[in-house]
């Protein structure tokens, strides 16, 4: 009813109390773009509301947590530019230099720490013994052989399989180990409003006792995450879809422990082009990779803010600051979001385009420097000029506009316009050295070189004149206007690049010489 939609705006548009959200990552493997995604979708949530975004190591999993994940993620979140209130530090060259003081020799930011899990274990027995001590958990004994056993025959009867509550009800053989700490679960119906997907209602009492700790010292993801969230003082638990079944469990848990309610905002699955959830088989799902690609952060984030989703007039390409202003939870789709990868190279070309030239100077500094050349601030901008528009992929750079920096090797025949002779060509480019090199330095320019090339493709042919000096400027048969590489590559590179075009003119002739005698 209408009444509902208004509470349900209040409450996402105007929340109670301080806004903290946190995202949770388990470091067992590459950072995930969905988790990325997450991670953006926080911390325009905390920007837009004057909260706090709060990185939290979900390593429990001790034999698949792995420190090299730990730090992809962090080095993931930093490159696209959310950064995290409260996490672990993050030390790198900038922020050792920005923060030295504050971050020194510290390993957490943040009041509510240690925000590893694998660093809290005493806080996760504290409230498991309390649950204990007022019968809301019990040890479980019943061995895996004896729990499927149980199964089957919930099975053979029709019934959907969830533990018997032997352990619940009968005590214990004296000398029998206990496997496992279980939750004593309600049988209730659970609902809440969900940010993203409305009023969601669970039946607990499908759920069955559940298993929250393997012991007291070892808790399991439902447990710690409760914990973690209100130690954290966490209002809004934004993640994705495929938690929602987790939510009737983490509710029940926290009502257990007297805990205030949370907020939830479930974000739909990323899927692929045939609909199925987004997998390496069908894309790249690993942000990093993504970088090491060419992709800019700024064109990451607005592909991954359309994942979900959509502003209400046809704008697609936002920045940080309008991503901030527009962007709304609570017009997050409930629909699975197809992953296109043309809209991505195409939103990370618009973002080239847009990007200060400077900014993107420095961005493909590495790229000029790897091959071996020297960075030259106002010469990398001229090029930019005319390059910035051609390129989808900051890997692109080199590909198309290397020439500029170093002319490579062609064939004598790319010389040739359509039915021209050698000969012939090298007479027209002998005329265009002699009109460029009649400028001097200062008036070396596109338009005054514009005005006196058009003048000889008047008298021998556009085509004739401009691409025999393309090809002698780029070495290739593809590349800008030719006039304007002369104006980016200057006098004496432009007539040197010419000269060497005659030379290898001259040398056909001679050879040409040589087999006519
Ligand atoms: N560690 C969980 C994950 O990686 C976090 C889920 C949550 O946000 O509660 O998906």
């Amino acid at each position: 009813s209408p009444k509902i939609g208004v509470i349900i705006w209040v409450m996402v548009k105007k929340p109670k109390g301080e806004v903290r959200v946190r995202l949770a990552p388990s470091p067992t493997g590459p950072l995930h773009l969905g988790t990325a995604r997450t991670g953006l979708f926080n911390w325009l949530f905390a920007r837009q509301n004057g909260g706090k975004f709060i990185l939290r190591i979900e390593d429990t999993d001790k034999e698949r947590s792995e420190k090299r994940f730990e730090e992809g993620i962090i080095e993931g979140l930093s490159w696209l530019g959310l950064n995290w209130d409260e996490g672990p530090v993050f030390v790198n060259r900038e922020s050792r230099i920005l923060n030295h003081e504050k971050i020194k020799d510290k390993k957490y930011i943040g009041e509510y720490g240690p925000y590893r899990q694998s660093e809290r274990a005493k806080i996760y027995k504290k409230y498991l013994q309390k649950l204990l001590d007022e019968k809301k958990a019990y040890f479980c004994y019943c061995t895996k052989e004896e729990l499927e056993a149980q199964r089957q025959i919930m099975m053979a009867e029709g019934l959907p399989p969830k533990y018997n509550e032997h352990c619940r009800n009968s005590p214990q053989d004296e000398g029998r180990k206990p496997q496992v700490i279980r939750f004593l679960t309600p049988e209730i119906r659970v609902d809440f409003d969900d940010m993203v997907r409305g009023k969601v209602v669970f039946d607990a009492g499908l759920i069955g006792d559940m298993v929250i700790a393997k012991d007291l010292e070892t808790p399991l993801y439902n447990f710690g995450a409760v914990i973690d969230d209100y130690e954290m003082k966490i209002s809004h638990v934004i993640r994705g879809e495929d938690h929602l079944s987790n939510t009737p469990k983490q509710i029940l848990i926290q009502r257990a422990l007297g805990f205030p309610d949370l907020i939830y905002g479930h974000l739909p699955l990323i899927l692929d082009s045939n609909r199925a959830k987004l997998s390496k088989r069908s894309a790249e799902t690993s942000l990093l990779n993504y970088r090491d690609k060419g992709y800019l952060p700024e064109a990451m984030v607005n592909f991954m803010v359309l994942l979900g989703w959509h502003p209400n007039d046809s704008k697609e390409i936002f920045s940080f600051d309008e991503l901030i202003k527009t962007f709304d939870i609570g017009k997050v789709q409930k629909a699975g979001a197809i992953f296109d990868h043309e809209k991505l190279d195409w939103l990370n070309g618009e973002h080239i385009k847009k990007m200060d030239l400077e900014k993107l100077a420095y961005i493909l500094k590495p790229i000029i420097e790897e091959k071996g050349f020297v960075f030259d601030l106002e010469f990398m901008k001229k090029v930019l000029v005319s390059e910035s528009s051609r390129m989808k992929l900051l890997s692109d750079f080199w590909p198309s506009a290397g020439f500029f920096f170093e002319l490579s090797v062609y064939e004598v025949k790319l010389l040739k316009w359509k039915d021209e002779t050698l000969p012939d060509v090298k007479i027209i480019l002998e005329k265009i050295f002699e009109a460029l090199d009649s400028f001097n330095l200062k008036s070396f320019s596109q338009d005054t070189l514009k005005t006196k090339l058009e003048g000889l493709a008047s008298e021998f042919g556009r085509g004739g004149v401009f691409w025999p000096l393309r090809v002698a400027l780029s070495g290739k048969s593809a590349s800008p206007d030719p006039i304007q590489i002369a104006a980016i590559l200057g006098k004496k590179e432009t007539l040197r690049r010419v000269k060497i075009a005659l030379e290898k003119l001259e040398e056909f002739n001679e050879i040409k010489f040589d087999e006519s005698t």
